[in-house]
């Protein structure tokens, strides 16, 4: 199958990008890596009468760090993400992310902010940044905004964003001294999707637990965070399975899904244990 008929056009910068919008009268889409989108438009699932492509917008890519604050652009490509210094010092959870996501191919395309706004339950980086605590940077015809990642993602394929705006970029606290972070996924394949998988960020604070492929958007576990912080495993793992409701489909049932969330927090804080990234 392919997509139906409709229009292009590339803008030139972000003001450009937010006018073509404007004028599609709510029917353009945001073209970044393309990765999503295309398979969407060609199966028919996403149609627009504009493709507004913002792919070359260098503003929006890169990633830099000022006053306490990693800020990565929405465009920064998947593979950038995965070698980039200060995303490896700062945010290894991200970098991490990336040899769990699909192919060599799709990770040179595809973007950041292009995986955020597409809001896949199963993908990793939206989970990675609720469990960096992560910041949405957004603009649209009235201006900025910030969307704390707790009230970004909102259903399966569904967020804060307006249609009317586009995500700039993403921003997460640098890392403190003995901060750690760990990913751990289980996937049929290398490359697929994931049947479960789980961030783990152990800060002074406490500990932040996000999961992803057990529900319609990625979960903060705050019962399983709890007991963390207090020393208490089982009752992390016992937290957990109550604060989730995976979904049973072809690849997995939702209790196979509940138990792989456990076993995946006890690999997890045995990472941590043993210090290993
Ligand atoms: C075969 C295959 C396997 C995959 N496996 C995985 C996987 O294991 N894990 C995983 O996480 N992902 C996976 N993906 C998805 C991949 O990571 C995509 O690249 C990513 O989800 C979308 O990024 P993109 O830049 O290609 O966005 P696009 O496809 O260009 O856009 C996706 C959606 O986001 C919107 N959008 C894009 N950028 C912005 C922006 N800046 N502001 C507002 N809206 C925007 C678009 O309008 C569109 O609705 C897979 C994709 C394929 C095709």
């Amino acid at each position: 199958m392919k997509a139906s008929a409709g229009g292009y056009a590339r803008a030139e910068n972000v003001r450009h990008a937010l006018d073509l919008l404007a004028a599609s009268g709510g029917q353009g889409r945001l073209l970044a890596g393309g990765q999503s989108l295309v398979a969407a438009m060609n199966m028919r699932l996403s149609a627009g009468d504009l493709l507004v492509d913002i792919s070359r917008l260098s503003e929006l890519s890169g990633v830099t760090e000022q006053g306490g604050t990693l800020h990565i652009g929405a465009l920064t490509r998947h593979v950038e993400i995965g070698s980039d210094p200060l995303v490896k010092t700062h945010a290894p959870v991200l970098a991490a992310a990336v040899a769990h996501i699909a192919h060599a191919a799709i990770r040179n395309r595809g973007t950041i902010g292009g995986a955020l706004a597409h809001a896949d339950p199963a993908a990793e980086f939206p989970a990675c940044a609720l469990a960096l605590g992560a910041e949405m940077h957004a603009e649209g015809p009235d201006g900025t905004r910030t969307i704390p990642a707790e009230d970004f993602f909102e259903e399966v394929f569904t967020t804060a964003l307006d249609e009317s705006e586009i995500l700039t970029a993403i921003s997460v606290p640098v890392a403190e001294d003995g901060e750690k972070q760990v990913l751990e996924e289980v996937a049929r394949r290398s490359g697929d999707y994931a049947l479960a998988g789980l961030c783990l960020v152990k800060r002074a604070a406490g500990h932040r637990i996000a999961l992803f492929s057990v529900g319609p958007k990625p979960i903060l576990a705050t019962g399983a965070m709890t007991a963390l912080d207090d020393g208490d495993l089982d009752g992390a793992v016992a937290a957990l399975a109550a604060e989730i409701d995976p979904p049973s489909d072809t690849q997995a049932s939702a209790a196979y899904r509940r138990h792989l969330a456990g076993v995946l927090l006890r690999r997890a804080v045995a990472r941590l244990k043993g210090d290993n990234q």
